[in-house]
């Protein structure tokens, strides 16, 4: 990837596509394509070949999808599915049209097996039945995976797809019906914070385990994959009997009660925490083997505490 190379970034307004752009910026690749959801509807499979017919570019990232958390999945399952699907298939039929070499698609540590050993490899993949509150997405994500895959056996393209882990940051959502789990507690926090409310809610037991990752990390990892050689691409994703993803995670998980005193100490509040039994707790762990990406010559640099003290700051600039 030179740094006159044409890049397209699909979702650059979410929190990932964000976070690939300033890394592709900073690192100085100058020659990016993005398009606002108003300038193109990529459910629009007419709008999405007119645009890339046009623009031709040699790389995509595909950071593009309807995400949210684990009430969004179980209140819009019908919307996870047909939206994530029609994005993924859209862009990936016009990327191979219009001639992209290397497209990086972006899907999400819920593919797995509910009941998978932990943590999880790349070949857990398909073996055995997922968790019901994101089902919907994570079938769609697993169908990415598969679109890519096939698109490389029939059309030789390096089509590949890397699966992160729970991510937050810069650009997160913060609305606490569909959010997930960090950013919802940051947001209980500051607010039972600054006005002066004694209690903050969390919801199911607080034992379930999740693994988190900063965003920036993740797109740094991203921007490593989509360098390496063609001969450490082909190692890595295109053998017949390896798989053609990569975990991006830090291999590391905390309880969300764990999370949930992490954060209450950033944000500064020192009232009680209740946990709502009623909410679902979800699968019970989700936690990377991250031996891959290791293997490929990407580690994380940005720690959980560090991580949640600058997504706070950046909460405080936007919202505060
Ligand atoms: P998941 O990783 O797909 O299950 O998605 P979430 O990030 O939404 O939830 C992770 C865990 O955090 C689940 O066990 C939730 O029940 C729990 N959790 C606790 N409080 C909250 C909250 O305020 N919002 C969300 N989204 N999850 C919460």
């Amino acid at each position: 990837m030179n740094k006159q190379a044409k890049i397209y970034i699909a979702g650059h307004q979410g929190m990932v596509g964000s976070a690939i752009v300033r890394q592709l910026q900073a690192a100085g690749f100058s020659n990016l394509v993005v398009r606002t959801r108003a300038e193109l509807n990529l459910v629009d499979q007419a709008a999405v070949d007119a645009f890339m017919q046009q623009e031709r570019p040699a790389f995509v990232f595909l950071a593009a999808a309807r995400v949210g958390g684990i009430l969004a999945n179980n209140s819009y399952p019908a919307d996870f599915i047909y939206q994530n699907l029609m994005i993924q298939t859209n862009l990936v039929h016009s990327a191979l049209q219009a001639g992209v070499e290397r497209l990086l698609f972006l899907g999400s540590s819920c593919i797995y097996p509910k009941f998978a050993p932990q943590p999880m490899t790349e070949d857990a993949l398909l073996t055995g039945l997922l968790e019901p509150t994101n089902e919907p997405y994570a079938i769609a994500k697993i169908a990415g995976i598969k679109l890519c895959e096939a698109y490389h056996r029939q059309h030789g393209v390096r089509y590949f797809s890397a699966m992160p882990t729970n991510l937050y940051g810069p650009n997160d959502n913060f609305d606490l019906q569909s959010s997930h789990v960090l950013p919802a507690l940051l947001r209980k926090f500051h607010e039972a914070k600054i006005n002066g409310i004694g209690k903050v809610e969390v919801w199911g037991s607080g034992r379930p385990r999740r693994e988190f990752l900063h965003v920036d990390d993740a797109a740094a990892a991203c921007l490593h994959l989509m360098q390496l050689s063609d001969a450490e691409l082909d190692a890595a994703f295109f053998q017949p009997e390896g798989t053609s993803l990569v975990n991006v995670g830090c291999g590391e998980d905390v309880a969300i009660g764990e999370l949930t005193e992490l954060i209450g100490a950033v944000v500064g509040f020192a009232g009680e925490i209740v946990y709502d039994a009623d909410k679902p707790d979800g699968t019970p762990r989700k936690l990377l083997d991250v031996s891959k990406l290791r293997s490929l010559g990407w580690e994380p640099s940005i720690g959980l505490r560090e991580g949640v003290e600058a997504t706070y700051r950046w909460y405080l600039e936007q919202f505060g």
